[in-house]
């Protein structure tokens, strides 16, 4: 009896969504979808696959997690309000246009942002910057700049996953301003730093105070291009930061200063999760 009803449940959220893709897709993109997820439910019987959130057993179509998991995630909505909390954490200290997180940092979506950041998650860090991307499609941004990790840091995980989420950040924004990048040569941390996660607030402070810097190079290449390649709006360019969590805002807030001090600019932060 249990069994069968697992059968039916499972038969049903392949039904959904096989039902969802086959109305976004052409024909030939169907067949093709449909050797891959035939290929993949071949898979599936030998490798077992689990959601990384609630660990229900994936379906060849879902990856990393769940359509139930993906349906209930904690949106912030901070776009809606531009004095949302996430907004409030930077007043009286520096100026930031927008703040906006996509999900706040709760229970079983905490493995999220933990298999991004440690387990090499690169598609998950792509699409949630994708899906936060269509929440900033009316900031008008310039230029998209992701935190950076020390050298040796990125050396050693392999990646920078706040290049990899303002990658998927921008891939949505060229729907507005097909100019749009990633810039991740411009912002330099000059700290081996520890890991913020084990400290309190003014031990992050004081860990990140000094700790990034402003490549010359890169600056001076970047303000010949802002007068050459201006939109003919005004020189004030609007500069995106990314993160992947916004805490005490101790390291946007370092960063966005040194922007600030350097360039006629604004500046706005995304990041994907939010500690309140
Ligand atoms: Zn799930």
């Amino acid at each position: 009896m249990f069994t069968c009803k697992k059968v039916n449940f499972t038969f049903w959220r392949a039904k959904i969504l096989i039902s969802r893709k086959l109305a976004q897709m052409k024909t030939s993109q169907i067949i093709l979808s449909d050797i891959l997820l035939w290929l993949k439910s071949l898979a599936a019987l030998f490798i077992k696959r689990e959601c990384i959130c609630c660990k229900r057993e994936l379906l060849a179509s879902e990856n990393s997690i769940c359509m139930f998991c993906t349906e209930d995630l904690p949106l912030t909505y901070c776009w809606i309000n531009a004095s949302s909390p996430a907004d409030r954490t930077f007043w009286g200290r520096t100026k930031i246009e927008r703040v906006i997180p996509l999900i706040i940092y709760s229970g079983v979506y905490k493995s999220l942002l933990y298999s991004i950041k440690y387990h090499g998650n690169v598609r998950m860090a792509i699409r949630l910057g994708r899906l936060l991307g269509s929440h900033l499609l009316c900031l008008d941004i310039d230029l998209v700049i992701p935190v950076p990790l020390h050298p040796r840091k990125k050396r050693q995980r392999g990646y920078n996953q706040s290049e990899l989420i303002a990658k998927g950040i921008t891939d949505r924004l060229k729907a507005v301003n097909k100019n749009i990048r990633v810039e991740n040569k411009l912002l330099m941390r000059k700290n081996f730093t520890l890991t913020q996660t084990q400290k309190d607030r003014a031990d992050r402070w004081q860990n990140v105070k000094n700790a990034f810097c402003i490549n010359a190079k890169c600056a001076s290449s970047l303000k010949a291009k802002v007068i050459r390649n201006s939109r003919n709006t005004t020189e004030c360019f609007h500069f995106l930061l990314v993160d992947d969590v916004l805490t005490t805002g101790a390291t946007l807030d370092a960063c966005a200063s040194l922007l600030l001090a350097e360039f006629n600019c604004r500046v706005s932060i995304a990041t994907l999760a939010y500690i309140p």
